[in-house]
């Protein structure tokens, strides 16, 4: 890359929403479902609603163990009723006598007639009788039919991330299958003469391809099948092999490393030779160039190599257009705000991504601390960080100001 190249004018950068608006729109929801039983459904982003065949409860039900009785058949603390009834859980009541009381368990419908169920703890029970010691009040201790759920009611929205709340939810409706949006296939590839995969020697001048790990890893949380294509030496030629049986079998195709315009760098004239490609300068550091184009109409995105910017390129691109192309509205990220425990004099003019790690002081206060090293080549530096500050552009921050915070627990699911 030439140097006006690495310092466009500010003017040509693209805004963080700019790129990922347009990345995000070009993002085609996968239309095939697929039917998969409620144990396999976890993570799984739901196709089509849940809608509720029948109502949660599904009659009025006691919840409590005790009597269920007519109130103005004991107006008065003291009154003795004859037990009529039996009532454990899963049975189905009869109709309550007029002056009597039902023997009632928590979870039991209630029988007709019945207003209220007075507490066992309240109540003395004589052979076939009881004596109700309190005040009775009506509508007590009843839970009501559909007071949970409605018949006919959407009770999880297609494009939902199942979690166990959501198969918890749909097993209390009765569904035994949910149909879910097919996992999008992504094909990775890590570019680079310098990468030898973990578990090989370690010859001079070689690296161990994180990358590969890293996105594997990343994809995975985000319920994708990912497509392994190796290790991709930088050759024009092995380029082009490589991204275009990636692009004939994945819905995304994603590189690591090569997008510069460097002459080892490869990815950025072979997409080009194989479809089209934007290089897209875009006003956010880490971020040198994210590569954006289609191969044979399968859309790819290309990631700068070092390993910081892999992890920051995923967070504000692949993984919008991986949620959205699962059919997810829920792909902007939603910052918190903390206290930066830092001053920050000389901002940049670009938005910076830095690894930060948020702790909470005595008060409760959550504070921000910023990792010192500000290299992309800096792996370790995302494993001490819990998350990634946004350091807003043009902005000087002092100790105690509010800044905005990415937790890798929100972002890396
Ligand atoms: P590049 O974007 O190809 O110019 O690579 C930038 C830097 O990232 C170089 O120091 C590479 O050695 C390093 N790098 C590239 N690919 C990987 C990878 N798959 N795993 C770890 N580091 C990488
Ligand atoms: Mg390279």
């Amino acid at each position: 890359m030439s140097a006006t190249e690495c310092t466009p004018h500010l003017n040509d950068l693209l805004s963080y929403e700019q790129a990922v608006e347009q990345i995000v729109a070009a993002a085609q929801p996968l239309t095939e479902h697929r039917s998969v039983p409620l144990r396999e459904a976890l993570g799984c982003v739901l196709a089509e609603p849940v809608i509720s065949s029948i109502d949660v409860p599904g009659w009025d039900y006691s919840a409590m163990d005790g009597y269920a009785l007519r109130a103005a058949d004991s107006a008065h603390s003291g009154a003795e009723l004859p037990v009529s009834q039996r009532l454990p859980a899963g049975v189905s009541p009869e109709p309550l006598e007029p002056g009597t009381a039902a023997r009632i368990f928590t979870g039991a419908p209630i029988p007709a007639g019945a207003d209220t169920v007075v507490m066992q703890e309240v109540c003395e029970a004589l052979d076939d009788r009881v004596r109700i010691n309190t005040e009775v009040q009506p509508d007590s201790n009843i839970r009501r039919r559909g007071e949970d759920i409605e018949r006919d009611s959407v009770v999880i929205p297609a494009g939902t991330k199942l979690q166990p709340q959501h198969i918890g939810l749909a097993a209390t409706v009765g569904c035994a299958r949910l149909s879910v949006v097919r996992p999008p296939k992504v094909a990775l590839l890590a570019s680079g003469d310098e990468l030898v995969t973990p578990g090989e020697p370690l010859e001079p001048g070689k690296i161990y391809n994180s990358n590969l790990f890293s996105a594997t890893a990343m994809l995975q949380a985000l319920g994708c099948e990912v497509i392994d294509m190796g290790i991709v030496e930088d050759t024009l030629q092995a380029t082009k092999a490589a991204l275009s049986r990636a692009a004939a079998q994945a819905d995304l195709v994603l590189a690591s490393g090569g997008v510069s315009v460097g002459e080892e760098d490869h990815v950025k004239p072979a997409v080009e030779a194989l479809g089209s490609l934007d290089l897209w300068k875009i006003a956010i550091r880490p971020g040198k160039p994210v590569a954006f184009g289609t191969i044979g109409g399968t859309p790819f995105i290309g990631s700068p190599g070092n390993p910081v910017s892999l992890f920051v390129t995923f967070i504000l691109f692949v993984r919008p257009f991986l949620l959205r192309m699962q059919g997810r509205d829920d792909w902007r990220l939603q910052p918190m705000t903390a206290k930066a425990d830092f001053d920050w004099p000389k901002p940049d003019k670009r938005r910076e991504f830095h690894r930060a790690r948020l702790f909470y002081d005595e008060a409760g206060i959550p504070w921000l601390k910023m990792h010192p090293s500000r290299s992309s080549g800096v792996l370790s530096s995302m494993t001490w960080a819990n998350g990634l500050i946004v350091i807003p552009e043009n902005t000087p921050l002092k100790r105690g100001d509010d800044v905005r915070f990415l937790p890798f627990s929100e972002i890396l699911t």
